[in-house]
């Protein structure tokens, strides 16, 4: 199978790209990947580096906005995985524009250019923060979209962007939403890695608001693997919810990596909470789970393993503080 990884040098890319190349993931042993990644401060080639000599692996530093590049890039590939995006809420509050420019303008450059090359399948990987905020309960893939900021509303409107694509043209795409991931390789910007670092310096964790509000932790492996199964088994047009079933406030996870790195919570420092901040993200993910899906990593278990991770590659994250 030869694949195209759209957003590869980034966290979840990445991790895809290594699991595949890898061997990871049932079913498929021969696989071929073209590693596209335009290198955004999120991009990182050093997430690529244990499969950078790979016979299976090529990259292209490319940008999904750019027609002519995919026109020559994409033909002769079986399968299209568009991880690319914009992916920080508070960079989206303050300045969208390339939220929009990336998220929706690239995911219909791309689907485009998936069109004219006649890629046979196309997963466009999309977020739970679609559907909004949610008090009680859970969202089926039935649920209204109603994205609140405006990266949750770029990501909202290229799902609309990709179901388009298989209706109107019949291309065999389907949509995942996952909840929030955790793991290696995450750029310290996102809150775990930015706790862990924080605290790996002494710095005091700034939580926003009272903390209270509340996501569901997914660890990046079980994502890919999630994605993997609706790549093999999902249906065209059809959206599948990837959830982590551990649901955590954020005062509770900064808890967590006290009790872990040894401090107490004289080290929690409130901060104004962000503008338009969702209380809430909970994913009914039964469709998939009826594919074949469960998460396998413990959230407790894969908290620790990742914050060894950071402990043992400060030379990956120190430089990328700002
Ligand atoms: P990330 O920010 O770590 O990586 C994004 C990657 O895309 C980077 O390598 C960047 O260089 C690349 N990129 C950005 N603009 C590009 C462009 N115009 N052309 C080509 N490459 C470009 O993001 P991530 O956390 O790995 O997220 C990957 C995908 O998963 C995103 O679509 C995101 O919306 C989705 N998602 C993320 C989470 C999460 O918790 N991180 C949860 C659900 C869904």
């Amino acid at each position: 199978m030869r694949a195209l990884v759209t957003g590869a040098a980034g966290f979840i890319g990445s991790a895809f790209v290594r699991h595949a190349l890898g061997g990871s993931f049932p079913g498929r042993t021969e696989v071929e990947i073209t590693a596209l990644d335009a290198l955004t401060y999120a991009g990182n080639m050093e997430n690529l580096a244990p499969v950078a000599g790979h016979p299976g692996l090529s990259f292209v530093h490319g940008d999904i906005c750019d027609a002519t590049l995919l026109r020559s890039l994409l033909p002769g590939h079986d399968v299209i995985v568009h991880f690319a995006a914009e992916t920080h809420v508070d960079r989206s509050i303050e300045g969208p524009g390339a939220f929009i420019r990336t998220n929706l303008v690239g995911t219909q450059t791309l689907l485009e250019g998936a069109r004219g090359a006649g890629i046979p399948r196309v997963i466009h990987v999309s977020t739970d923060e679609v559907y909004g905020s949610i008090a009680k309960g859970s969202w089926t893939e039935e649920s209204p979209v109603d994205p609140n900021s405006p990266y949750a509303a770029s990501k909202a409107g290229a799902d609309h962007i990709a179901l388009a694509y298989a209706r109107t043209y019949g291309m065999n795409i389907s949509v995942t939403r996952c909840s929030n991931n955790y793991g290696p390789y995450q750029f310290p910007e996102k809150v775990i890695p930015r706790f862990i670092t924080q605290l790996m310096n002494g710095r005091s964790l700034p939580l926003y608001g009272n903390g209270d509000n509340i996501r569901d932790w997914l660890h990046v492996d079980d994502h890919c693997r999630g994605i993997w199964q609706v790549l093999e088994h999902g249906l065209p047009g059809e959206v599948y919810n990837i959830g982590g079933g551990s649901e955590l406030s954020n005062l509770q996870l900064a808890h967590l990596l006290l009790e872990e790195f040894g401090f107490g919570p004289e080290m929690i420092e409130s901060v104004p909470d962000r503008l338009g901040h969702d209380k809430r993200y909970s994913l009914d993910d039964s469709k998939l789970r009826l594919l074949g899906y469960a998460p396998q990593v413990p959230f407790s278990e894969g908290l620790r393993q990742t914050a060894d991770w950071y402990r043992e590659n400060s030379s990956w994250w120190r430089p990328l503080l700002p």
